[in-house]
């Protein structure tokens, strides 16, 4: 490995050196200095960031498979002795492990050997997972060859359509698109001529049209071209030449524009000229896998400069872009892991979506955040660093205002779109007055009706996925709770069964209570599969669909539903956090935030924000271009801040009010705070020992600790959780202090009698 070792007594135990396995380093200076400041900050060892950080690819262990590439008889000519022994014994035996390997050649080093024989490309890597980022497909329409080849025969199609109002209509769209371009998207035909499929097959029937699917790569080009290659509007100018001008004296930016303003044609701006400059840009997203239409977009700028690491690609793909990025790829798309490339040049890091929480690893450690690990490694490379978000983090926004990173805004949207209408809907008060007969208020149902009428598009969002919550026995109060963790099952009608979303645990669904025998089960509370289900049943004729964890677990049941989407397919589409991201679309006119209460009262410091920039999030999916959208959020705290915040837009208010409580009660941003969470089957040996750390700890550190106390969850995947909570004054010497002594008296506390089976896990930054 690179770097030195500080530890003297650790030469006692070093081996001699029996041979090299790669012939240059893997691992960088650099990288190597990003993963040990990563190890110290959040309190994980190296072992655990270079487990992060490195494809499996180039961390052979002994239970990686080893596979001989299908067509090998050339291989024969160019192997030593041990390689030919080794690539014969794999193609006979299908697949090899490293051990079985050690066995075979019998000799314990065989790293050298395999590592040749991948290099030669004769063997590679058994993959877990097999999904890899190709380019989606989409049914494009074109005429039949009998109408193709011979224009004149067109005004016969015409007459063969022509008492068929929409079939014309349809026919004439395809003819007016298809100058440019043969094939056309179905979905620009619906749009542009107003019909749904049953048109398009019915032209199909009479031999005029043919369907076929194609990539979609090719789709959109006309779109795509226009937005890229229109100038910049004035105040994305303006917010460009500052960004700009920002990183002449300071290296972080925060780009702080609403939804629909056109930060990306920003990013692409920028990315542009690092590129130009011969430098390497990196592109980090929340969630790479639901961001399609974004990887779409810079795919058409930069078409093969353009390398996309996420963690669904395999093992070989992943070893590819790793390579390339040491070889100084221009511009790299990725999800939190791929901070962990080795560039060579890295000039401009841009992070999207600042706030999101998906930049926040929770398990297992590191437990990083790769927005914040992103600006330290800025430090270590001398890149620059752009933020953009429509809602950005406490944290973020505190840095911006003190000065200490530049902030630029860009609170127009674009075009002619104008942020949406907020409607709150007091549900209490209709509950009250027996004006709620489902779970939709009156005023939701008639702004879907009315847009439906329209021909318009509606989301409906509810942070729930499943039926029901909970299913509860009227009889005698019973709930059905989880076996393994301390949470009620959730209803899933479409499997018929009761579900745990902690640990997987999954039951048939009883038809009378366990407990007594009843069957007045009551199913307490409303998810995505019953929202749908109702509003089906109230819009018989809508197409209602739900995007959620279990109808869009992959990422091509997600891109499909995306699709039918898009092409108008979908009337209502009824989802998770899911529809919050990546659905940047025109005809949505109608957005619900079912119940909004349940993302307010949640029990963390951090639940406002989120709340905040949820529904700020959903909000945004209303309305583009010159259409009005409108907002509906049903709640039964019609005048709680952040309600009141969101409906004005006043952002302003919102970070002012969230500033100064977490102030008040010593929370982050003005505070640094460390989550302890102890962990044990029994629930006295978890306590005790909490009490006995925290004891120990509080000594040191007074009431700078507070805690132990018991989750939210008080047993998750059968452990029983203590919690210690750490907040303490930004100070580096402190902090560097608290640190110390946490992993000092943690190690004491495992040596201690009994106390090994005790788990930790340190999050700090929670
Ligand atoms: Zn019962
Ligand atoms: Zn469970």
């Amino acid at each position: 490995m690179i770097g030195e070792i500080d530890k003297p007594d650790v030469l006692q135990k070093l081996r001699d050196i029996r041979s090299v396995i790669d012939e240059l380093p893997i691992v960088t200076q650099t990288q190597y200095r990003f993963w040990k400041w990563m190890a110290s900050y959040y309190m994980s060892t190296i072992g655990e960031v270079m487990h992060v950080a490195m494809p499996a690819g180039l961390k052979l262990n002994s239970e990686t498979k080893l596979i001989v590439r299908k067509e090998t008889d050339s291989y024969k000519i160019d192997l030593n002795e041990k390689e030919f022994i080794l690539a014969e014994a794999i193609s006979i035996q299908e697949e090899l492990s490293i051990s079985q390997v050690q066995d075979i050649l019998d000799q314990k080093t065989v790293y050298p050997v395999i590592k040749s024989l991948l290099d030669k490309g004769i063997l590679y890597i058994k993959e877990e997972l097999k999904q890899s980022f190709k380019a989606k497909t989409e049914e494009f329409v074109s005429l039949t060859k009998e109408y193709l080849d011979d224009k004149n025969k067109l005004s016969e199609a015409l007459d063969l359509c022509s008492r068929s109002e929409k079939q014309t209509r349809a026919l004439l769209a395809y003819i007016d698109l298809s100058r440019k371009e043969q094939w056309v998207p179905k979905s620009l035909i619906y749009r542009i001529a107003d019909i749904d499929n049953s048109i398009i097959k019915a032209l199909h029937k009479k031999g005029i049209f043919i369907v076929e699917e194609r990539e979609v790569s090719r789709i959109g080009t006309q779109d795509i071209s226009a937005q890229q290659n229109a100038p910049l509007n004035p105040y994305q100018e303006k917010a460009f030449r500052e960004i700009k001008s920002h990183f002449e004296s300071l290296d972080h930016v925060l780009l702080f524009g609403v939804t629909g303003s056109g930060k990306t044609r920003l990013y692409i701006e920028l990315i542009k000229e690092y590129i130009e400059k011969g430098m390497q840009v990196l592109y980090l997203l929340p969630e790479i896998a639901l961001t399609t239409q974004i990887v779409e977009r810079l795919t058409h700028v930069f078409e093969g400069d353009i390398g996309v690491y996420h963690s669904k690609m395999n093992n070989n793909e992943r070893v590819e872009l790793w390579n390339a990025s040491l070889n100084g790829k221009s511009l790299i798309l990725g999800a939190r892991s791929s901070l962990f490339l080795p560039f060579s040049n890295l000039g401009l890091i841009i992070i999207d979506e600042e706030h999101d929480a998906s930049y926040k690893q929770s398990d297992p450690a590191p437990r990083y955040n790769a927005r914040d690990a992103a600006l330290y490694l800025s430090t270590l490379t001398g890149a620059k660093v752009l933020m953009g978000s429509a809602t950005p983090s406490l944290s973020t926004y505190l840095n911006a205002k003190n000065g200490k990173y530049g902030l630029v805004k860009l609170l127009e949207r674009h075009g002619e779109a104008v942020l949406p209408e907020m409607k709150i809907i007091d549900i209490r008060e209709k509950y009250k007055k027996g004006l709620m007969a489902s779970i939709f208020s009156n005023d939701l149902k008639d702004a879907i009706k009315n847009s439906l009428n329209k021909g318009e598009q509606i989301l409906l969002f509810q942070n729930r996925r499943g039926y029901a919550p909970t299913l509860q026995c009227r009889t005698c109060d019973f709930h059905a709770g989880c076996p393994n963790c301390d949470v009620s099952l959730t209803l899933h009608q479409v499997f018929n069964e009761l579900r745990c979303h902690y640990c997987g645990y999954r039951h048939k669904l009883p038809e009378e209570c366990p407990q007594c025998g009843s069957r007045d089960l009551n199913k307490l509370g409303f998810g995505t599969e019953k929202i749908e289900q109702e509003i089906q049943g109230q819009f018989p004729q809508a197409s209602v669909r739900r995007m959620d964890y279990d109808t869009a677990k992959t990422k091509s049941a997600y891109e499909k539903i995306l699709n039918n989407f898009r092409a108008g397919e979908i009337d209502i589409l009824v989802g998770t956090q899911m529809i919050t991201k990546g659905l940047d679309f025109d005809n949505i006119s109608v957005v619900g935030i079912l119940n909004a209460d349940s993302l307010l009262f949640f029990p963390d410091f951090t639940a406002n924000e989120r709340a905040f920039q949820l529904i700020t999030q959903v909000a945004g999916r209303a309305g583009r271009k010159e259409k009005k959208g409108t907002v509906m959020i049903q709640t039964f705290n019609p005048l709680h801040p952040v309600i009141v915040e969101t409906r004005n837009y006043n952002y302003a208010q919102f970070y002012r009010r969230e500033l100064s409580e977490r102030k008040h009660f010593l929370y982050p941003p003005f505070f640094r705070m460390i989550r302890i969470t102890i962990r044990h089957k029994q629930f006295k040996a978890a306590e005790d020992a909490a009490v006995l750390f925290a004891n120990k700890l509080r000594a040191h550190i007074g009431n700078r600790l507070v805690g132990p106390t018991v989750p939210g969850i008080a047993r998750l995947r059968g452990f029983y959780q203590q919690q210690i909570t750490i907040k303490m004054e930004k100070d580096k010497n402190v902090v560097i202090q608290v640190k110390k002594l946490i992993l000092e008296e943690r190690d004491k506390l495992l040596e201690l009698q009994g106390k090994k089976s005790i788990r930790f896990s340190i999050d700090v930054d929670p």
